[in-house]
Protein backbone atom coordinates (compact mmCIF):
# COMPACT_ATOMS: atom_id res chain seq x y z
CA UNK A 1 0.00 0.00 0.00
CA UNK A 2 1.43 3.48 -1.09
CA UNK A 3 1.12 6.26 1.48
CA UNK A 4 -0.07 9.63 -0.35
CA UNK A 5 3.18 12.21 0.13
CA UNK A 6 2.24 15.54 -0.75
CA UNK A 7 5.38 18.21 -0.70
CA UNK A 8 5.64 21.42 -0.72
CA UNK A 9 8.49 22.82 -3.31
CA UNK A 10 8.53 26.75 -1.66
CA UNK A 11 11.27 27.46 -4.45
CA UNK A 12 12.68 30.91 -4.22
CA UNK A 13 9.98 31.75 -2.06
CA UNK A 14 10.00 33.14 1.72
CA UNK A 15 11.41 34.58 4.89
CA UNK A 16 12.17 33.98 8.35
CA UNK A 17 8.40 35.69 9.04
CA UNK A 18 5.99 34.29 6.36
CA UNK A 19 8.00 30.43 6.84
CA UNK A 20 7.20 31.17 10.32
CA UNK A 21 3.51 31.84 9.78
CA UNK A 22 3.16 29.17 7.00
CA UNK A 23 4.64 26.46 9.20
CA UNK A 24 2.20 27.46 12.05
CA UNK A 25 -0.46 27.52 9.63
CA UNK A 26 0.21 24.30 8.72
CA UNK A 27 0.63 22.79 11.85
CA UNK A 28 -2.87 24.01 13.03
CA UNK A 29 -4.87 22.30 10.28
CA UNK A 30 -2.58 18.88 10.28
CA UNK A 31 -5.07 17.34 12.02
CA UNK A 32 -7.32 17.62 9.51
CA UNK A 33 -4.86 14.94 7.27
CA UNK A 34 -5.68 11.38 7.32
CA UNK A 35 -3.67 9.74 5.23
CA UNK A 36 -1.11 11.71 3.56
CA UNK A 37 2.13 12.63 4.30
CA UNK A 38 3.13 15.79 4.78
CA UNK A 39 6.69 17.45 3.37
CA UNK A 40 7.69 20.93 2.62
CA UNK A 41 10.87 22.17 1.33
CA UNK A 42 12.31 25.55 1.53
CA UNK A 43 15.06 27.58 0.10
CA UNK A 44 18.40 25.81 1.75
CA UNK A 45 19.51 29.17 3.57
CA UNK A 46 15.66 27.77 5.71
CA UNK A 47 16.50 24.95 6.17
CA UNK A 48 17.99 25.24 10.06
CA UNK A 49 15.12 27.39 10.66
CA UNK A 50 12.19 24.97 9.39
CA UNK A 51 14.03 22.34 11.02
CA UNK A 52 13.16 23.88 14.39
CA UNK A 53 9.67 24.64 13.59
CA UNK A 54 9.12 21.46 12.72
CA UNK A 55 10.11 19.27 15.91
CA UNK A 56 7.65 17.99 17.16
CA UNK A 57 5.73 17.12 14.35
CA UNK A 58 5.75 14.47 11.46
CA UNK A 59 6.26 17.37 8.55
CA UNK A 60 8.99 15.96 6.87
CA UNK A 61 11.64 18.21 5.58
CA UNK A 62 13.21 18.40 2.65
CA UNK A 63 15.68 20.38 -0.19
CA UNK A 64 15.28 21.73 -3.53
CA UNK A 65 18.53 20.71 -5.25
CA UNK A 66 22.06 19.71 -4.57
CA UNK A 67 25.77 19.67 -5.71
CA UNK A 68 26.89 17.17 -8.74
CA UNK A 69 29.97 17.99 -6.42
CA UNK A 70 30.75 16.35 -3.20
CA UNK A 71 32.74 18.91 -1.72
CA UNK A 72 35.50 21.10 -2.97
CA UNK A 73 35.98 23.99 -5.04
CA UNK A 74 32.28 25.26 -5.82
CA UNK A 75 31.23 28.36 -5.10
CA UNK A 76 27.24 28.51 -4.30
CA UNK A 77 27.30 24.83 -3.87
CA UNK A 78 25.21 22.87 -1.46
CA UNK A 79 26.16 19.31 -1.01
CA UNK A 80 23.63 16.35 -0.48
CA UNK A 81 25.96 15.37 3.10
CA UNK A 82 25.12 19.40 4.18
CA UNK A 83 21.84 18.90 3.43
CA UNK A 84 21.53 15.52 5.27
CA UNK A 85 22.97 17.35 8.55
CA UNK A 86 19.71 19.58 8.68
CA UNK A 87 17.25 16.77 9.17
CA UNK A 88 15.80 16.13 5.63
CA UNK A 89 14.67 13.06 3.96
CA UNK A 90 13.62 14.27 1.13
CA UNK A 91 15.99 15.93 -1.79
CA UNK A 92 14.40 17.75 -5.25
CA UNK A 93 16.19 16.61 -8.14
CA UNK A 94 15.92 17.17 -11.78
CA UNK A 95 12.83 19.77 -11.46
CA UNK A 96 12.32 21.53 -14.69
CA UNK A 97 13.15 25.14 -13.45
CA UNK A 98 16.35 23.40 -12.72
CA UNK A 99 16.79 21.71 -16.06
CA UNK A 100 15.35 24.98 -18.13
CA UNK A 101 16.35 27.54 -16.80
CA UNK A 102 20.04 26.06 -14.99
CA UNK A 103 20.71 23.86 -17.84
CA UNK A 104 20.61 20.63 -15.70
CA UNK A 105 21.33 17.50 -17.95
CA UNK A 106 19.74 13.99 -17.98
CA UNK A 107 23.24 13.35 -16.62
CA UNK A 108 23.53 16.06 -14.12
CA UNK A 109 20.25 15.00 -12.96
CA UNK A 110 21.60 11.16 -12.70
CA UNK A 111 24.92 12.36 -11.07
CA UNK A 112 22.99 14.54 -7.83
CA UNK A 113 20.86 11.27 -7.92
CA UNK A 114 23.38 9.09 -6.50
CA UNK A 115 24.99 11.71 -4.27
CA UNK A 116 21.44 12.07 -2.46
CA UNK A 117 20.97 8.36 -2.53
CA UNK A 118 24.43 8.09 -1.03
CA UNK A 119 23.76 10.15 1.56
CA UNK A 120 20.69 8.71 3.00
CA UNK A 121 17.83 11.01 1.42
CA UNK A 122 15.32 10.01 -0.82
CA UNK A 123 15.18 11.80 -4.48
CA UNK A 124 11.88 13.26 -5.80
CA UNK A 125 13.24 12.81 -9.65
CA UNK A 126 11.21 15.09 -11.97
CA UNK A 127 10.45 14.31 -15.05
CA UNK A 128 7.91 16.13 -17.48
CA UNK A 129 7.64 17.09 -21.23
CA UNK A 130 7.56 20.73 -22.63
CA UNK A 131 4.18 21.58 -24.67
CA UNK A 132 6.10 21.25 -28.00
CA UNK A 133 7.17 17.33 -26.93
CA UNK A 134 3.59 16.58 -26.11
CA UNK A 135 2.14 18.59 -29.36
CA UNK A 136 5.08 16.36 -31.02
CA UNK A 137 3.44 13.39 -29.70
CA UNK A 138 6.98 12.48 -27.67
CA UNK A 139 5.93 12.75 -24.22
CA UNK A 140 6.82 8.97 -23.82
CA UNK A 141 9.89 9.09 -25.22
CA UNK A 142 11.12 12.00 -23.39
CA UNK A 143 10.10 10.62 -20.00
CA UNK A 144 11.25 7.06 -20.74
CA UNK A 145 14.91 9.25 -21.47
CA UNK A 146 14.40 11.33 -18.28
CA UNK A 147 14.37 8.07 -16.07
CA UNK A 148 16.23 6.09 -18.45
CA UNK A 149 19.48 8.33 -17.49
CA UNK A 150 19.23 7.34 -14.29
CA UNK A 151 18.14 3.56 -14.72
CA UNK A 152 21.15 3.12 -16.84
CA UNK A 153 23.71 4.03 -14.34
CA UNK A 154 22.66 2.69 -11.22
CA UNK A 155 20.13 0.39 -11.94
CA UNK A 156 16.69 -0.19 -10.68
CA UNK A 157 17.68 -1.17 -7.05
CA UNK A 158 18.34 2.81 -7.02
CA UNK A 159 14.78 3.50 -7.33
CA UNK A 160 13.85 1.53 -4.45
CA UNK A 161 14.22 4.44 -2.14
CA UNK A 162 13.16 6.86 -4.55
CA UNK A 163 9.84 8.78 -5.47
CA UNK A 164 9.14 9.88 -9.16
CA UNK A 165 7.70 13.20 -9.72
CA UNK A 166 5.75 13.76 -13.06
CA UNK A 167 5.64 16.92 -13.67
CA UNK A 168 4.37 18.50 -17.15
CA UNK A 169 6.58 21.12 -17.97
CA UNK A 170 3.74 23.14 -19.53
CA UNK A 171 1.47 22.84 -16.18
CA UNK A 172 4.18 24.61 -13.78
CA UNK A 173 3.20 27.44 -12.25
CA UNK A 174 0.58 28.01 -15.43
CA UNK A 175 -2.59 27.55 -13.82
CA UNK A 176 -2.69 24.53 -16.73
CA UNK A 177 -3.51 21.25 -15.00
CA UNK A 178 -3.22 17.67 -16.74
CA UNK A 179 -6.43 16.09 -17.32
CA UNK A 180 -6.31 13.46 -14.42
CA UNK A 181 -6.88 10.81 -17.69
CA UNK A 182 -3.65 12.62 -19.13
CA UNK A 183 -1.76 12.31 -15.85
CA UNK A 184 -2.67 8.96 -15.52
CA UNK A 185 -1.51 8.36 -18.71
CA UNK A 186 1.81 9.11 -18.30
CA UNK A 187 2.23 7.76 -14.04
CA UNK A 188 0.95 3.85 -16.33
CA UNK A 189 3.82 4.62 -18.32
CA UNK A 190 6.51 5.54 -15.60
CA UNK A 191 5.48 2.46 -13.72
CA UNK A 192 5.51 0.29 -16.55
CA UNK A 193 9.10 1.55 -17.23
CA UNK A 194 10.16 0.39 -13.66
CA UNK A 195 8.18 -2.70 -13.91
CA UNK A 196 10.18 -4.12 -16.80
CA UNK A 197 12.88 -3.84 -14.30
CA UNK A 198 11.50 -4.99 -11.30
CA UNK A 199 7.44 -5.59 -10.78
CA UNK A 200 8.12 -5.44 -6.44
CA UNK A 201 9.95 -1.75 -7.11
CA UNK A 202 7.55 -0.81 -9.70
CA UNK A 203 4.54 -1.19 -7.87
CA UNK A 204 5.92 0.17 -4.04
CA UNK A 205 7.41 3.25 -5.67
CA UNK A 206 5.43 6.30 -5.26
CA UNK A 207 4.91 8.75 -8.48
CA UNK A 208 3.61 12.17 -7.28
CA UNK A 209 1.99 14.78 -10.09
CA UNK A 210 2.54 18.30 -9.71
CA UNK A 211 1.76 21.37 -12.01
CA UNK A 212 -0.64 23.69 -10.64
CA UNK A 213 -2.42 21.75 -8.49
CA UNK A 214 -5.29 23.11 -5.83
CA UNK A 215 -7.55 21.79 -3.52
CA UNK A 216 -10.24 22.11 -6.60
CA UNK A 217 -8.11 19.92 -8.63
CA UNK A 218 -6.48 17.59 -6.19
CA UNK A 219 -9.28 15.18 -5.59
CA UNK A 220 -10.14 13.64 -8.90
CA UNK A 221 -5.99 14.00 -9.53
CA UNK A 222 -5.54 12.21 -6.63
CA UNK A 223 -8.37 9.27 -6.98
CA UNK A 224 -6.03 8.15 -10.06
CA UNK A 225 -4.72 4.34 -9.70
CA UNK A 226 -1.00 5.52 -9.78
CA UNK A 227 -0.84 9.16 -8.76
CA UNK A 228 0.16 9.07 -4.98
CA UNK A 229 0.39 12.23 -3.63
CA UNK A 230 1.23 15.76 -5.41
CA UNK A 231 4.62 18.28 -5.57
CA UNK A 232 3.08 21.62 -5.42
CA UNK A 233 4.48 24.83 -5.88
CA UNK A 234 2.35 28.27 -5.66
CA UNK A 235 -0.53 26.55 -3.64
CA UNK A 236 2.01 25.29 -1.28
CA UNK A 237 2.93 28.68 0.08
CA UNK A 238 -0.77 28.84 1.59
CA UNK A 239 -1.17 26.93 4.77
CA UNK A 240 -4.85 26.30 3.67
CA UNK A 241 -4.51 25.26 0.06
CA UNK A 242 -1.82 22.81 1.01
CA UNK A 243 -3.40 21.20 3.78
CA UNK A 244 -6.90 21.28 1.34
CA UNK A 245 -4.94 19.29 -0.85
CA UNK A 246 -3.74 16.75 1.51
CA UNK A 247 -7.27 16.66 2.45
CA UNK A 248 -8.12 15.51 -1.08
CA UNK A 249 -5.52 12.84 -0.56
CA UNK A 250 -7.86 11.59 2.59
C1 LIG B 1 6.44 22.75 -9.04
O1 LIG B 1 7.17 23.71 -9.23
O2 LIG B 1 6.93 21.68 -8.68
C2 LIG B 1 5.01 22.92 -9.24
C3 LIG B 1 4.27 21.88 -9.35
O3 LIG B 1 4.56 24.24 -9.28
P1 LIG B 1 3.03 24.73 -9.38
O4 LIG B 1 2.23 23.88 -8.41
O5 LIG B 1 3.05 26.15 -8.99
O6 LIG B 1 2.59 24.50 -10.77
Amino acid sequence: MRRSLVAGNWKLNGSLNSISELISGIRERQDQVKNAELAVCPPFIYLSHVQGLLQGSDISLGAQDCSDQESGAYTGEVAAEMIKEFGCTYNIIGHSERRHIYGDSNETVATKFAHVIKNGLIPILCVGETLQDREEGHTEVVIAKQINAVLDLFGVKAFAKAIIAYEPVWAIGTGKTATPEQAQEVHEEIRLIIGAQNKDIAANIRILYGGSMKPENAEHLLAQPDIDGGLIGGAALKAEDFIGIAIAAN
